[in-house]
């Protein structure tokens, strides 16, 4: 293999306006009606997250995140939640027990 010099070149800068193409939030969308709003969330709208806690590493890839518009969006997305986490010996959702929250369910009637 050739030995090979280190050659520098002389790095010449100037001052310009950059335009770059990347992703931005643009609002938000409920999970469960799909009720699309622009800019920030909105105060009466709710975000929640569930995860499993089953030995293993894939417990931190389990986290899911919820956007709810309404807590009639937030029943319809604990049931959908509490169905996705069921598998699992133990889950947190929205910083409650899947067994607790199965309970709790039983006495919110969400079909009016
Ligand atoms: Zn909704």
């Amino acid at each position: 293999m050739p030995h090979s010099k280190a050659v520098r070149f002389m790095n010449i800068t100037e001052f310009k306006t950059v335009t770059e193409n990347r992703t931005v939030s643009i609002g938000y969308k409920c999970d469960c009606c799909g009720k699309f709003i622009s800019g920030d969330m909105p105060d009466n709208w709710h975000e929640f997250e569930g995860h499993h806690e089953s030995w293993g590493n894939d417990s931190i890839d389990s986290y899911k995140y919820y956007q709810v518009c309404s807590p009639k969006c937030y029943l319809k997305m604990l049931h959908e939640a509490i169905e996705h986490f069921e598998e699992y010996s133990t889950a947190i959702i929205n910083g409650y027990s899947v067994e607790f929250l199965r309970e709790l369910l039983k006495y919110c009637d969400i079909d009016e």
